[in-house]
């Protein structure tokens, strides 16, 4: 496995991995690796002869009010995982090579970046895109590889591959949970049992919506709701927005479509955000 910290040298390892006619998966993350993280890295092998793992700490996706410095870091561990899931380059650039000095160019896309997490983290999505738009053209990968987890990253990513033409594949891999079904996450790690048992009430509301669902209910007013009053039980639980939208666009819609429409919800544990979300 290779390591690599400069731009130049990652471009120049990308150069020999297209020449030699691979495939190149590309898998984005912001370190502290964990099971989700795993699971792309296997569907990536998958998608391509080589695999390139990015990990740095974006601080163009954190908000103002979000400490980017407080952000868990585990290089050492990281690199472990990538050794183990047998990574063929893992990219850790800094952030003055990614951002140096006098940096002033971004990436936005307008529509599916717009409702949900856009509405209370503004300026997330930018830092999103510009950072994918930048490792895609360091690396120049056939595909990149991203967890449904966050699926509206995905959705926005996908729409501004497109818009620019990119022509870069995105494949998404399922959500990775633990045992007792909350999703895998670098936030899900830092709460503590109590904080734990109660975001529980996350997994126990998607599961009575796909219930409801599974049993004929179309009204998105009525799943919202039920999906409401479950949350609101727990006093440690506070809903940022629980909406139902179209799984390629992110707009809210009526009536809930099976197979096509995603129920999304976002909630602060205390201080911990947590997003999950299920197609429905
Ligand atoms: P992050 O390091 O949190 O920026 O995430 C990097 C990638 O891993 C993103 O595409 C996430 O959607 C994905 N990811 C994070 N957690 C999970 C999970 N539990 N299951 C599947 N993918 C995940």
């Amino acid at each position: 496995m290779q390591k690599i910290a400069t731009v130049s040298e990652m471009r120049q390892i990308a150069r020999e991995l297209r020449a030699k006619g691979g495939r190149i998966a590309l898998v984005p993350t912001m370190g502290a690796l964990h099971a989700g993280h795993a699971a792309l890295i296997q569907e990536a092998r998958k998608s391509a002869d080589a695999v390139v793992v990015s990990i740095f700490v974006n601080p163009l996706q954190f908000g103002p009010s979000e400490d980017v410095a407080s952000y868990p870091r585990t290089p050492e561990a990281d690199l472990g995982v990538c050794t183990d899931a047998q990574v063929d380059v893992v990219f850790l650039p800094t952030v003055e090579e990614i951002y140096p000095r006098g940096y002033s160019s971004y990436v936005t896309e307008e529509a599916y970046s717009k409702p949900l997490c856009g509405v209370s983290r503004p300026s997330h999505f930018r830092g999103v895109t510009t950072i994918l738009a930048k490792l895609m053209n360091i690396v120049r990968p056939d595909c990149l590889v991203m967890g449904q987890k966050d699926v509206q990253q995905a959705a926005v990513a996908r729409k501004m591959i497109a818009d620019l033409q990119f022509g870069v594949d995105v494949v998404l891999v399922p959500t990775v949970r633990e045992a007792d079904g909350l999703a895998c996450g670098v936030r899900t790690r830092g709460l503590t049992a109590s904080q734990r048992q109660e975001a529980t009430v996350v997994q126990q509301a998607l599961a009575k919506a796909k219930e409801m669902v599974d049993s004929g209910v179309r009204s998105t007013d009525r799943l919202i709701a039920e999906v409401t009053h479950i949350i609101g039980q727990r006093r440690r639980v506070r809903v940022i927005y629980v909406s139902i939208v179209d799984s390629v666009t992110m707009e809210a819609m009526r009536e809930i479509v099976p197979g096509k429409s995603l129920l999304m919800i976002a909630v602060w544990v205390d201080e911990v955000r947590l997003v999950d979300n299920l197609v429905l």
